[in-house]
């Protein structure tokens, strides 16, 4: 089988490559081991503004410009909806809280963003002390449903083998690879955490952050925006809610712990002061990089083989404009962002 690229990973680095590929005409073949949830079990937000500081996201205003009519395109061919719009409630815990938010209001890049007028009114079953600010223009893509409703399609079409890419079975012919029965131009690595176990990518300066969700089901909570506090609390629909995350940078599996759900009902009583019964707990880790940007660009010695990862703790919004770049840098000799490029690790 004679293919133009291999793409090894179908999370959302991996989902945003392939986007390029189709819209190219560009022939490949995924493989995809289920070792990483990181894409399955994200809360999905997209949000231009850092909550704690009130300061802009890096890129963010450019990246909702490409990121959202990419989300619409693939609701499109794949006849679903992922993308919810929600605005987000930023519960103040201080009036120096409150006084930073009217600090931010003039930052260029969080005009529009930023509600000037707080909301004091109260919400059962909400503790808030000081009101709330709005972010607007926000909401989340259901990452799970995405990327699962995009293995299916990939796996009717045969362009998705669910197996291992194994390192040592790549073969250097002159232009291209041989792996196993598959002749590729290209190999992109988007692996997430997988990519500490690829010999050729793994020195890059990954630092894991594991993550732990819970959903609850909270029947005399109604509420229907995203409430930030000491937590996100996300609604999902009849009541239930997707409450986190936790940030571990020492657990190195994906496994949901004892130890994560203490911490995650601990904070939950800051933030609610209503029943609710636990549904179900998940957990993942975040591909994230000291500096914030992501890892992308082709291997220094064999330039048949390529990485994009390092998405951290905002896949959903940056995976479309590093995909694009990736993808017309490596077709169209266009300039890879240096902010981006793994050429600053070299
Ligand atoms: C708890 C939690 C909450 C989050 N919330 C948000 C949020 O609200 N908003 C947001 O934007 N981001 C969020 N994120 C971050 C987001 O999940 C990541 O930025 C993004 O999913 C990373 O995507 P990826 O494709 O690079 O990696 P992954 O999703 O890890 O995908 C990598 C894929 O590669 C596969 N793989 C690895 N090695 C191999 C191999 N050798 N062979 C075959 N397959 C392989 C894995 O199985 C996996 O499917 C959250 C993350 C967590 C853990």
């Amino acid at each position: 089988m004679k293919v133009d690229y291999i793409v090894v990973g179908l999370g959302l680095a991996g989902l945003a490559f392939i986007e390029e590929l189709i819209a190219a005409k560009k022939t490949f073949i995924v493989f995809e081991d289920d070792s990483q949830t990181s894409s399955l079990v994200a809360g999905g937000v997209y949000n231009p503004v850092i909550l704690k500081r009130f300061t802009p996201v890096w890129n963010a205003q450019e990246q909702l410009k490409v990121a959202l009519p990419f989300y619409k395109k693939i609701e499109k061919r794949l006849n679903i909806i992922v993308d919810e719009k929600l605005v987000i409630k930023k519960a103040f815990k201080s009036i120096e809280d409150q006084n930073n938010w009217f600090d931010a209001l003039d930052k260029p890049k969080l005009i529009g963003y930023l509600d000037p007028k707080l909301d004091s009114q109260t919400y059962k079953g909400v503790i808030a002390d000081f009101s709330f600010g709005n972010v607007n223009k926000t909401g989340r893509i259901d990452t799970k449903k995405l990327v699962e409703s995009y293995r299916n399609n990939l796996k009717e079409r045969e362009l998705i083998r669910f197996e291992n890419f194994e390192y040592q079975q790549i073969n250097f012919e002159n232009e291209f690879i041989k792996y196993k029965d598959v002749e590729a131009s290209r190999v992109v690595f988007c692996e997430g955490f997988g990519i500490t176990d690829n010999p050729y990518f793994k020195h890059l300066p990954l630092n894991e952050a594991k993550g732990e969700l819970l959903t609850i089901h909270a029947p005399e909570l109604n509420i229907n925006f995203l409430l930030k506090s000491t937590l996100f609390v996300l609604p999902l629909g009849n009541n239930y809610y997707k409450v986190g995350a936790t940030f571990n940078w020492v657990d190195k599996t994906s496994n949901p712990s004892e130890e994560g759900k203490e911490e995650l009902v601990e904070k939950l009583k800051k933030v609610i002061n209503v029943d609710y019964t636990i549904v179900s707990q998940s957990a993942g880790i975040r591909p994230t990089v000291a500096g914030r940007r992501p890892l992308v660009g082709v291997h220094p010695k064999h330039t048949q083989l390529i990485v994009l990862n390092g998405l951290g703790t905002r896949g959903v919004m940056i995976a479309p404009t590093v995909a694009r770049n990736l993808f017309n840098h490596l077709e169209k000799g266009e300039k890879l962002d240096k902010e981006i490029d793994i050429k600053r690790f070299y």
